[in-house]
């Protein structure tokens, strides 16, 4: 599954909405500086300022106070130039994850963490969906991946990632199964999934014999190992699937074109103009 070439045409398709919607604004903050997060966030900016997003992008030192941050994130909330703006995680650990997502705008929290945000996508509602598992379930749409009745298994429970992505494919009526670090056996379990969703971050942690003959399998971990970057799950199960994202070029860049979409409903739904992703 060509995770690049739909990435491409979702960000040729931003381009042209934000050219009829006018200008957009996306601040990214980032504490510390996590080489990882460094790489994140460079190239949030280079895919937003290539569809036409102006990006803010504000670095604070690792000692920053928790009073000061949240000062910073209620001066976005109030900029009208601000479309959406997205708290780069881990955060240092003195600082309370929870509260600081608490205090972002909802309508402007373009990673969809926010209670209310999540509280919405449980409920089954449109609202703003984090971008990785946005851009799975448009992957799946992309390759007409049966997920009515479908079993679908999702390894990794995180808020960001295996949550989420169980919500939407329960929204698509699938038959959906988490898996996580207590998880008795696990190829049991993905053994029976039609689609499987593997957000761990542990390399090969999914093996060949561990899917089903056909399946659709997704691969979202990301894994920098001495033979280069690798996903979660074998590459020898691409020869059992029926359909498998490589990594790179499968979720990643689905992620970042995601992104940008979310940016563009959050900014139409403050100029009241409705549509979210997972609608
Ligand atoms: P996380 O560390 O927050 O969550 C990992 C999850 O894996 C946990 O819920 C844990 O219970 C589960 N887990 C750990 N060991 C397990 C095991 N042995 N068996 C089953 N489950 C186990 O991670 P995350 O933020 O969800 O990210 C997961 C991976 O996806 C990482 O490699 C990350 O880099 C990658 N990622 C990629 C993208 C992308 O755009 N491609 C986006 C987000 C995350």
């Amino acid at each position: 599954m060509d995770g690049r070439a739909l990435a491409e045409r979702i960000r040729a398709e931003v381009k042209q909405e934000i050219a009829e919607l006018g200008e957009l604004g996306l601040a990214t903050i980032l504490v510390g500086d996590d080489p990882a997060s460094d790489v994140y966030i460079r190239r949030k900016h280079e895919a937003a300022s290539e569809v036409g997003i102006r990006s803010h992008d504000l670095r604070l030192p690792a000692e920053t106070t928790e009073d000061d941050l949240l000062e910073r994130i209620a001066a976005l909330n109030a900029d009208d130039s601000i479309d959406g703006i997205l708290v780069q995680l881990p955060l240092p650990e003195h600082l309370d994850e929870a509260r600081v997502i608490r205090a972002v705008d909802p309508v402007k929290d373009v990673d969809g963490l926010h209670p209310l945000n999540a509280g919405q996508l449980y409920l089954g509602r449109p609202t703003l969906v984090p971008a990785t598992p946005v851009g799975i379930m448009a992957l799946l749409a992309e390759y007409d991946i049966a997920l009515l009745g479908a079993n679908a298994v999702v390894v990794g429970r995180s808020d960001i990632v295996g949550k989420p992505v169980a919500h939407l494919l329960l929204q698509a009526h699938a038959t959906v199964t988490i898996c996580h670090s207590r998880t008795r056996d696990l190829a049991r379990e993905t053994l029976d999934a039609d689609v499987l969703v593997v957000a761990v971050g542990h390399p090969a942690l999914v093996t060949a014999d561990m899917v089903k003959q056909g399946a659709t399998v997704i691969d979202v971990g990301i894994n920098r190992t001495e033979a280069g970057l690798v996903g979660d799950v074998d590459v020898a199960a691409m020869d059992v699937a029926g359909h498998m994202t490589p990594v790179p070029g499968g979720v990643g860049p689905m992620t970042i074109a995601s992104l940008l979409r979310d940016t563009v409903c959050a900014a139409r739904f403050r100029r009241n103009m409705f549509a979210f992703p997972a609608d």
